[in-house]
């Protein structure tokens, strides 16, 4: 058989893409020329598995969406504490180009608005470089991200930087603030060069799903950021990625996401999926509007809203078998802190005269650290109460299995 997926795909185009709503962004005069009724979509998986539909082999350039992954090199480069100094975290609730400095110091409120990303920018590689090398390791970082080498769209780049005033006069503005002491000109220069480079949907699907799979590319195998890097953006994304429409969009679509004035759209679902959407037409927030509307479908259909998740606490214990002074716990699913404790109070309930506990691990799927750390002091507790426990499958308990 054939796996159902890009017949869905294609379905969910069909259904998304007959909207002639928006504008083409037409204020860096080469994003005008795109051809309005393009329409693609790019799923990633965490095993590498890439699903397409559309017009998925139309480059465009990134535009925006660069800012996410521009702001994880940063982090991977300087650490949190570091960026956090001048960079915030909070969502501005103002248009992408808003002056929108902390009134105190002067800090970008976050990264995914211009003079955030300007900031970040600068940020990635160490301060000493020359231009040369940190659009080098720029084009490097995002291509790592897409698992294959990326390049920049020249005429986007040369037409947008013909029309920089206004992220010109951000960096300025934040640079008098003292938050950096880089070069503004240069800093838009190479900012406006990150935002040109051409991806289509199946790069954007796999840069998505490399932050959703902890910051590990699930195509290459090459660990581009640490897990804590991918959380940070994924966290960044959640609240601030879709601009001033970032909380109408996390309530709707549930996903931590990244829109770009290009048309592109990513969404990272944590463990799952990387989603790439492609098409040119605006709705006022500067989001694709096919882009958005694919992306609500999938969320709706799949369950990808990540607030939907079902608990899983009371479904990880299969089988409580109490059989006199021998007891039997068998587990089953994922085990993190919700199904852990839901274990820790069946341990409880054991009364003091049975002698010998057996727990049966062998059908779980996976155990965290914490949910690890859980069982085992759960373990001990029963031995304290001279309750021995006898375990199927111990190296599931094994740090570093
Ligand atoms: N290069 C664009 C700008 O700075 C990016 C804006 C966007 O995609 O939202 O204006």
């Amino acid at each position: 058989m054939e796996t159902p997926v890009p017949d869905y795909l294609l379905e969910v185009l069909d259904t998304c893409g007959d909207s002639r709503e928006g504008m083409v962004a037409d204020y860096i005069p080469e994003l005008a020329t795109a051809d309005p009724d393009l329409l693609a979509v790019a799923l990633a998986t965490m095993d590498g598995q890439i699903h397409a539909a559309g017009d998925a082999g139309h480059r465009f350039s990134i535009q925006s969406i660069s800012k996410p992954f521009a702001y994880a090199l940063a982090l991977r480069d300087h650490g949190l504490d570091a960026v956090l100094a001048s960079v915030g975290v909070e969502p501005s609730g103002d248009a992408f180009n808003e002056i929108s400095l902390e009134p105190a110091t002067g800090r970008p409120r976050n990264p995914m608005i211009n003079v955030g990303a300007l900031v970040t920018h600068s940020l990635v590689g160490d301060p000493r470089i020359g231009r040369e090398e940190r659009d080098q390791q720029v084009l490097d970082g995002l291509s790592a991200f897409a698992g294959r080498a990326l390049d920049v769209d020249d005429r986007v780049f040369t037409s947008e930087l013909e029309t920089a005033d206004r992220n010109l006069a951000l960096g300025y503005l934040v640079r008098s603030y003292g938050v950096t002491t880089a070069d503004p000109e240069e800093v838009v220069r190479g900012y406006t060069r990150q935002c040109a480079v051409r991806v289509d949907v199946r790069d954007l699907a796999v840069m998505a799903a490399t932050l959703a799979h902890g910051g590990t590319n699930p195509l290459t195998g090459v660990a581009v950021v640490p897990p804590w890097v991918a959380r940070q953006v994924l966290s960044v994304m959640a609240t601030c990625g879709m601009y001033d429409a970032a909380g109408d969009w996390f309530s709707h679509v549930g996903i931590p996401a990244k829109s770009g004035v290009a048309g592109g759209l990513i969404g990272a679902l944590p463990g799952q999926v990387g989603i790439g959407t492609f098409s040119p037409r605006l709705d006022e927030f500067g989001n694709s509007v096919r882009g958005v509307r694919v992306c609500e479908r999938l969320s709706n259909d799949m369950g990808l809203h990540l607030m939907g998740t079902p608990a899983t606490g009371a479904h990880v214990i299969r089988r409580h078998l109490r059989d006199g002074e021998r007891q039997r716990l068998e587990l089953q699913g994922a085990i993190r802190f919700s199904g852990a404790e839901a274990v820790l109070r069946t341990m409880a309930e054991i009364p003091p005269d049975v002698r010998e506990v057996t727990l049966d691990l062998s059908r779980i799927a996976s155990v965290d650290d914490v949910g690890r750390r859980m069982l085992l002091e759960g373990i001990r507790r029963l031995g304290l109460d001279g309750i021995a426990v006898e375990l199927d499958r111990p190296d599931y308990l094994d740090p570093d299995s």
